[in-house]
């Protein structure tokens, strides 16, 4: 690549902010461009991993997220009726990692720490109101066409990073498959004003029932009570309006936990969830990273989480290309080594995880909540399961993949 070229990462939600800071502060020319007038306010990822929250400070955001977020040590799966099946101190991977815990943040809060390092980094170029429109390759450079307040314009860029999310342009431009599957129902996300830890609830918990499953975080707040998140699924046949309207919503938490419908509830959104992969992450001087590349449900917290680890893998590739490495070679291992991960760990384990908590079938439900009571209550089993759902063993994994 010649020397000057700058590397365009289209969509600046959190894995594209994360390549561009990861690439900037190695001291490439970086241009995002992201379509919105300012950094979404998206709500849906709120539960870090250990592995990303180390990646947070190589980022320079550490102490800001850590500042920003709650700190979250143990987690759960109970059964709706029955309580707590299984819990998990992440204090065991003591010795894997100086973060054993989950972080609770706003993703949002993620992108803006993230836009924030744009004070200190002037090869970070931040275009918004600015839309990914098309590219067009070559031996040693590629086009890319962008549409922003000053019109269309074309980038002379060494790489282009497709960071645009589940509805990638950037994906579809390449003509690249997203296999997979779309879940029938949808996730309604629901955040009280109430105090679930006086009923008994960790802050982060997974809540098995045949009939309606239930996934809770404890979210920053300012102060008590406490903002507790409800994740619940919403069956086909109930339209988004009647899902979204409020008597529906207090209705179901009052379900849930008794009480819990009548909290101040200062956002509730519904999601749509997929399990999809795309074929290939790369053909040639295009990259897909995060959502664009890969989608699953949240049952997990992994997607976002995925997409930082992308990003650091990536970027450490395009070093070691602008260091005189093969660029086929690296960016060729770039895929084999993080779209293996995806499908290996996050895809399985995600379905595994809403299979569990969904299971109608009574014996094989008892089956399953009695292995992970026996998981739990095994240190070394115990440890075993934390590296997997902390996603330290599929960065493990990834890094011995050639
Ligand atoms: C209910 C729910 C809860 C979740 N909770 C978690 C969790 O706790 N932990 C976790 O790890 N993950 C979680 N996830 C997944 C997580 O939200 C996503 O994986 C994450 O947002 C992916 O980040 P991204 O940057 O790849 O994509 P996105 O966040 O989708 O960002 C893409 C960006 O690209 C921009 N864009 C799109 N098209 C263009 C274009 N043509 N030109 C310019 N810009 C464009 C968009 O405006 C956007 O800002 C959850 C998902 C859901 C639905």
């Amino acid at each position: 690549m010649p020397d000057r070229l700058p590397i365009v990462v289209a969509g600046g939600g959190p894995g594209g902010m994360a390549v561009a800071v990861a690439l900037a502060q190695s001291a490439f020319d970086v241009v995002v461009i992201e379509r919105e007038p300012e950094f979404p306010v998206d709500l849906r990822a709120g539960s870090f991993h250990p592995p990303t929250v180390e990646m947070f400070d190589a980022l320079g955001v550490g102490e800001a997220m850590r500042e920003a977020g709650i700190k979250v040590p143990v987690w759960q799966v109970r059964d709706r009726r029955a309580g707590v099946i299984a819990e998990f101190d992440l204090g065991l991977l003591k010795n894997d990692t100086p973060y054993p815990y989950r972080l609770h943040v706003e993703q949002h809060r993620l992108t803006r720490f993230l836009g924030a390092r744009s004070d200190d980094l002037p090869n970070l170029d931040l275009r918004f109101s600015t839309e990914f429109v098309s590219y067009e390759q070559h031996d040693d450079r590629i086009l890319v066409t962008i549409h922003g307040p000053g019109g269309t314009e074309t980038i002379d860029a060494g790489y282009l990073i497709g960071a645009d999310g589940g509805r990638s342009g950037v994906r579809k431009q390449m003509g690249v498959e997203f296999e997979g599957f779309t879940w029938p129902e949808r996730y309604l996300v629901a955040s009280c004003v109430y105090d679930l830890a006086r009923h008994g609830f960790a802050m982060n918990a997974y809540i098995a029932d045949p009939v309606e499953w239930a996934a809770i975080f404890k979210m920053p707040h300012n102060g008590p009570p406490g903002l507790w998140r409800l994740a619940i699924p919403v069956q086909p046949e109930t339209p988004d309006d009647i899902a979204l309207s409020l008597p529906f919503v207090r209705e179901r938490l009052h379900g849930f936990q008794p009480g819990l419908g009548d909290a101040e509830i200062p956002y509730h959104s519904i999601y749509r969830v997929h399990q999809r992969v795309a074929k290939t992450f790369r053909a040639g001087r295009v990259v897909l990273l995060g959502d664009a590349a890969h989608i699953n449900n949240p049952l997990g917290a992994m997607g976002l989480n995925s997409a930082v680890h992308d990003a650091v893998n990536l970027a450490a590739k395009l070093r070691e290309i602008r260091d005189g490495g093969d660029a086929d070679a690296l960016l060729e291992r770039y895929v084999r080594q993080r779209r293996g991960v995806t499908i290996e760990f996050v895809q399985a384990m995600s379905i595994r995880n809403k299979r569990l908590l969904e299971e109608r079938d009574p014996e094989v439900r008892k089956q399953r909540l009695d292995e992970l009571r026996k998981t739990a209550a095994d240190p070394k089993a115990a440890y075993t399961h934390l590296l997997g759902t902390s996603m330290i063993a599929s960065l493990r994994r990834a890094a011995a993949i050639e």
